[in-house]
């Protein structure tokens, strides 16, 4: 068995996200929290689904743990020409699971350092 092609990709509209746009080019992590019930939404939300309430932004911070992960050898198309590559879910410090591109070699509860690559969010490995 060859796996399941894995793609990364947001489907948000420009308008009403361009703080989460913007921050992804400077290296910074933003997601909504609604203030009333709490949720906190990666990607982000503007309205809280959960009781309707507008949300406020947040920064995430960049310390985050890999909380599974999988080498991607069958791309995606557009991926095709790229090296094998690794996606993965990992929780940050404010209990958001996000899923990222992982750099180095992951392992399960492996610490990671969230960056950015100005459009999409990456976890580097703190392991040699
Ligand atoms: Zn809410």
């Amino acid at each position: 068995m060859d796996g399941i092609p894995l793609e990364l990709r947001y489907s948000l509209p420009e308008k009403g996200y361009e703080r989460f746009w913007e921050g992804l080019k400077r290296g910074e992590i933003w997601a909504t929290k609604c203030d009333k019930c709490g949720v906190v939404y990666y990607p982000p939300q503007v309205d809280c689904t959960n009781c309707m309430t507008k949300t406020e932004w947040v920064k995430l911070g960049n310390k985050g743990k890999i909380m599974t992960y999988t080498v991607v050898k069958a791309k995606p198309q557009g991926y095709d020409k790229l090296e094998d590559y690794v996606i993965g879910i990992v929780k940050t410090e404010e209990g958001v699971d996000l899923m990222c591109w992982i750099k180095g070699r992951p392992k399960v509860n492996d610490t990671v350092t969230l960056t950015t690559d100005g459009m999409r969010v990456i976890g580097e490995t703190n392991a040699l």
